[in-house]
């Protein structure tokens, strides 16, 4: 699309520290090299170990990729149905599942699983993975081919499964004391309604089986990465991988999810029409899970109380009529993200009708108002993306309790979020909001087992960089 604004000045650090790999073809994802644009730089740098890794992993899906002589032979393998040795190369497959940030966290899990395991990561593009990202690794895509013989099962895999790695341990449980007998390929589930035996994947003796398996197929809606921190034969690499816990899902993020050319296209052109010239950007993200859609004012309150508390916008002066300005006055810029534009409409009103008490302009903004989650609907998911990479671009960023959309966002913008508490009772909390202690998104449902003394434990309380979330208390997050 040749219509995309062109830059101005050409990024100086485009591959972000070596994070990102060389041999693009630029004009086919612009995103990946002009995301710079529009951001501070990178916070920190990745660490030279994550750097090396990530090449090697890239000479690694260049030899085993879709296509690939090693490729046709494993695949041949699965479709003979029996096991026979460890292959040159072994897969991770990602099931597209979920909504669309429940997905980029996922596939960022993934993909951390298969830089530890040595596996090639293969994308099942859904209905539109193709269309929302470009593709991360040099000359060998990384999606499913559509001949793929487990492709029709996808849909179909759930708990019940019999192929899920929980059914073939229960079948087991008598049986050999080695482990379950190898086979070509094992089914992974790890969505939320996950039981004790689906939840032994994040045991060791369970991944010493697991390694020998050549096809493991995940479906999961959970960023189950920090449980990995708590298996101890991955726990010294992760350490080197990331020094610094917090930027894992940033750095991993940077590296795999460039948004295609047509929501750059809505990125650029809304960044900047609206949000360009500010002085300040402030993202405010609102999810309400309720089983009506609202606009609720308990909501509104809340996110008033908080913004205001925090100092994150201005406080009204309600006496005043109008502000002399002296000088330039400084611009405020708030893209509000919400499936409903009520919010969006009172907060706009509220800073028309009154003049700030300090004199600055704040000028209210919000994309789109789907109304409601329409996860099938391709342009739907390709503004809920450009949203969530906006969101990601903003100075300060105030997120919803629960909410991947948001943990996507400040996750990207290594951005520490206020989290907007949950409502209970559709009362506003008091507090309305904290400040996030990291920016790494949270684990909704991580197993309490303690693999070594098979009893419950708490996992939030073994180390110290694996704790408890902000806005879920049975969470976990690394910080
Ligand atoms: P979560 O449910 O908040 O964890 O986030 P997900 O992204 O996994 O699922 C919610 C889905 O609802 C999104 O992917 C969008 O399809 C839609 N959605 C929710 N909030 C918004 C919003 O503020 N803007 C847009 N465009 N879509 C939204």
């Amino acid at each position: 699309e040749s219509d995309l604004p062109q830059p101005v000045q050409v990024p100086k650090d485009k591959l972000l520290g070596d994070l990102l790999p060389t041999g693009f073809d630029e004009k086919s994802c612009l995103s990946r090299y002009q995301s710079l644009l529009y951001r501070h730089g990178i916070p920190r740098k990745a660490s030279p170990y994550l750097i090396s890794k990530l090449r090697r992993y890239e000479a690694l899906h260049k030899k085993c990729g879709p296509h690939t002589d090693l490729y046709n032979k494993t695949v041949k393998g699965l479709k003979s149905g029996r096991y026979s040795t460890t292959p040159d190369c072994k897969y991770i497959v990602w099931i597209s599942f979920s909504g669309l940030g429940n997905r980029i966290l996922t596939l960022a899990s993934a993909f951390l699983y298969a830089l530890l395991t040595d596996r090639v990561l293969l994308v099942d593009r859904g209905i539109d993975i193709p269309d929302l990202f470009c593709e991360p690794f040099p000359e060998v895509s990384w999606l499913l081919p559509l001949d793929f013989p487990l492709l029709n099962k996808f849909n179909g895999y759930n708990q019940k499964s019999d192929e899920s790695y929980g059914n073939v341990l229960k079948r087991n449980s008598f049986g050999n004391l080695t482990g379950p007998a190898l086979q070509p390929y094992v089914y992974l589930h790890l969505v939320h309604d996950y039981d004790d035996q689906d939840k032994l994947f994040f045991c060791d003796q369970d991944q010493t089986y697991l390694q020998k398996i050549p096809w493991l197929v995940m479906k999961t809606d959970n960023y189950f990465i920090p449980s990995l921190f708590l298996i101890p034969s991955f726990e010294q690499e992760l350490h080197s991988l990331f020094p610094d816990k917090e930027t894992v899902f940033h750095f991993l993020g940077r590296y795999l999810f460039h948004p295609t050319n047509s929501v750059w296209g809505l990125i650029s052109r809304y960044y900047e029409a609206y949000l360009s010239k500010a002085d300040v950007k402030v993202g405010i993200q609102i999810r309400v899970f309720d089983r009506e859609n609202g606009p609720f004012k308990h909501v509104l309150d809340q996110i008033l109380s908080c913004t205001m508390k925090e100092d994150i916008l201005p406080k009204l002066n309600p006496h005043e009529r109008i502000i002399s300005p002296a000088g330039k006055q400084k611009t405020v810029a708030v893209l509000i993200t919400s499936l409903s534009s009520g919010y969006f409409e009172e907060l706009r009103n509220l800073y028309w009708e009154y003049p700030t008490a300090t004199g600055e302009i704040i000028a209210v903004y919000q994309p789109s108002h789907e109304g409601y989650q329409q996860t099938e609907k391709q342009n739907h998911n390709r503004k809920a993306w450009a949203e969530m990479y906006l969101l990601s671009l903003t100075d300060k960023l105030v997120t919803s309790s629960w909410s991947t959309f948001g943990y996507v966002a400040q996750g990207l913008g290594g951005l520490k979020p206020w989290i907007l508490y949950k409502p209970e009772n559709r009362t506003a909390p008091d507090p309305p909001c904290r400040r996030a202690v990291s920016m790494e998104p949270c684990f909704h449902a991580p197993p309490f087992y303690d693999c070594k003394m098979r009893r419950g434990v708490d996992t939030g309380d073994l180390v110290p960089h694996v704790k408890h979330c902000e806005d879920m208390s049975w969470g976990l997050k690394l910080v």
